[in-house]
């Protein structure tokens, strides 16, 4: 990975933790960076559930570690009842949101569109956000993960400016490795993460996808994040399970850190 891409390591706790375990999970992360941080050192961002965000907050306050949202409302304000804005994410010390994580597009049914709504609504307030996509088994048993991969990414980023893409993320999460234990081959994952750098070249410019970092995420784990991250093309990793165990969450950072 070319120096000018800083890692990125994400943590999304998903659907877990209480008031007291977000609290301790958050404050353990924080403590386990402080005293390993270079200048490049990864950016280390968590996503608690809504609830816990202001807990989070606190803990990890006077740390390097940046706070994010699982999800944002496309809408600004008004009578949008169970959504939260933008706005109300920066209130409470969002940095980042996810948009388009396969749960919300397959469970939820999320179609592209309102990803993209999303996203924009996050990028044209300052936030920073993190597009998801990938295939599911049965597009990749087909020979579609390209093809999906460069669907997602296009409509996603559709009517998103150029200078914009600074506080843009893609992860690559190929739906069948996400929460499974089944982790995509560094190579397999390096392909994809090529491709997709090849799609922003279109979208943008060459300069564009050679900037834009682009996560891996699929049952990234300590033992095996060295290896994905080792890839060219793979700037980081977006955790779901290891993230709920910050000693697992701080080796994958760790392995994200770059060693010259
Ligand atoms: C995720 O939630 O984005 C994810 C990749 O989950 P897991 O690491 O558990 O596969």
């Amino acid at each position: 990975m070319p120096p000018t891409r800083r890692p990125i390591i994400g943590g999304n706790w998903k659907m877990n933790t209480n008031r007291a375990s977000a609290r301790a999970l958050a404050a353990a992360v924080a403590g386990g960076l402080a005293s390993s941080r270079g200048s490049n050192a990864p950016e280390v961002v968590l996503f608690p559930p809504f609830p816990y965000l202001l807990d989070a907050a606190e803990a990890i306050a006077n740390s390097p570690v940046l706070l994010g949202a699982q999800d944002v409302s496309q809408f600004d304000n008004g009578a949008y009842t169970g959504e939260v804005s933008v706005a109300m994410l920066q209130d409470c010390g969002c940095r980042y949101v996810l948009a388009g994580h396969s749960e919300r597009r397959h469970v939820i049914g999320e179609p592209d569109e309102v990803v993209n709504a999303k996203a924009r609504a996050a990028l044209d307030r300052g936030m920073c956000c993190i597009l998801c996509v990938g295939e599911t088994l049965e597009q990749r048993r087909a020979g579609q993960t390209d093809e999906v991969n460069r669907r997602q990414v296009t409509a996603g980023l559709q009517g998103v400016p150029a200078d914009h893409l600074s506080r843009l993320v893609i992860a690559y999460e190929p739906v069948w490795a996400i929460g499974t234990g089944v982790t995509a081959t560094p190579a397999d994952a390096q392909d994809a993460h090529a491709k997709i750098r090849a799609v922003i070249a279109d979208l943008y410019s060459p300069d564009a996808a050679a900037a834009i970092r682009i996560q891996y995420g699929g049952s990234v784990k300590g033992s095996n994040a060295a290896d994905l991250l080792a890839q060219p093309d793979i700037d980081g990793a977006l955790v779901g399970g290891a993230s709920l165990d910050a000693a697992d969450f701080l080796r994958i950072v760790q392995a994200a850190a770059p060693t010259t």
